[in-house]
């Protein structure tokens, strides 16, 4: 079973985009992962195949249509198919991780990208959208969200990346950010490697990477430190 992925936007030419190059790309040519559009405007049924409309109520800016964007979502999938729906919104569940990988085990997503101040809250209900941020900042729409959304799913599907093993130690995964890096040359404007790197000591090598990523959380995220001393507690 391959991945797949369907956006639905206002803007399909947005795509594969970033996705298209690199590891996620290699991917998506070698058939590990497959995406497709649903450009939302050809589910208009009036002659100026208007997506949005005044907000209820008043206010600035325009709303996406229920009508509209439930024409494309019941086109572009079918319930069946066991695939999430994820609104790209900024009131949604802050994406991570873990969600990551979630995703990248299920069959794919259907990821629907909001633009003007977003979608009109009946299509929500009615098609049970998950709403999923990306971050506590607003984006002028989802598509470059459902593009980050995607690209950290996509690199946890098996073979996408080449080398699993990196994805193992890197931030977040144990719940701590990752430790510093190093490489060539040995000096750098003065600067040196820490010494332990090179002494070939795998247990010394382990022990000073872990203490650098539990220095660099505790001092840089409270929140991840938090959970990570909570979780060494119930050990
Ligand atoms: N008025 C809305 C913001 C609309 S931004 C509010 O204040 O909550 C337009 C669209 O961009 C949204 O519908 C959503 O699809 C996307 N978007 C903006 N910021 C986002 C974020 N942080 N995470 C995910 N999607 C986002």
């Amino acid at each position: 079973m391959t991945f797949k992925a369907t956006v639905l936007t206002l803007y399909p030419e947005m795509f594969p985009g970033p996705l298209g190059m690199s590891l996620a790309g290699r991917g998506l040519q070698r058939g590990l992962w497959a995406l497709d559009t649903c450009q939302i405007r050809d589910h208009t049924t009036d002659k100026h195949r208007s997506v949005d409309d005044t907000p209820a109520g008043g206010g600035a800016g325009m709303v996406l249509r229920a009508d509209v964007l439930a024409r494309a979502i019941d086109a572009a999938s079918n319930k069946d198919d066991g695939r999430p729906r994820l609104l790209m919104s900024p009131r949604g569940r802050p994406f991570n991780q873990a969600r990551a990988h979630d995703l990248a085990k299920g069959p794919g997503a259907v990821i629907i990208c909001g633009r003007f101040e977003g979608v009109d809250q009946r299509v929500i209900e009615a098609r049970e959208l998950e709403e999923v941020s990306v971050g506590d900042y607003i984006l002028s729409g989802g598509e470059m969200a459902a593009m980050t959304v995607l690209d950290a799913v996509v690199r946890l599907i098996p073979g996408v990346m080449g080398n699993m093993a990196s994805a193992e130690t890197e931030s977040f995964e144990k719940g701590l950010l990752e430790h510093p890096h190093y490489t060539r040359p040995v000096e750098f404007e003065g600067r040196t490697i820490p010494e332990v790197l090179g002494s070939g000591n795998h247990k010394k090598i382990h022990e000073w990477r872990l203490a650098e990523a539990e220095r660099l959380t505790r001092a840089r995220r409270p929140d991840l430190w938090g959970a990570y001393m909570a979780e060494d507690d119930s050990d």
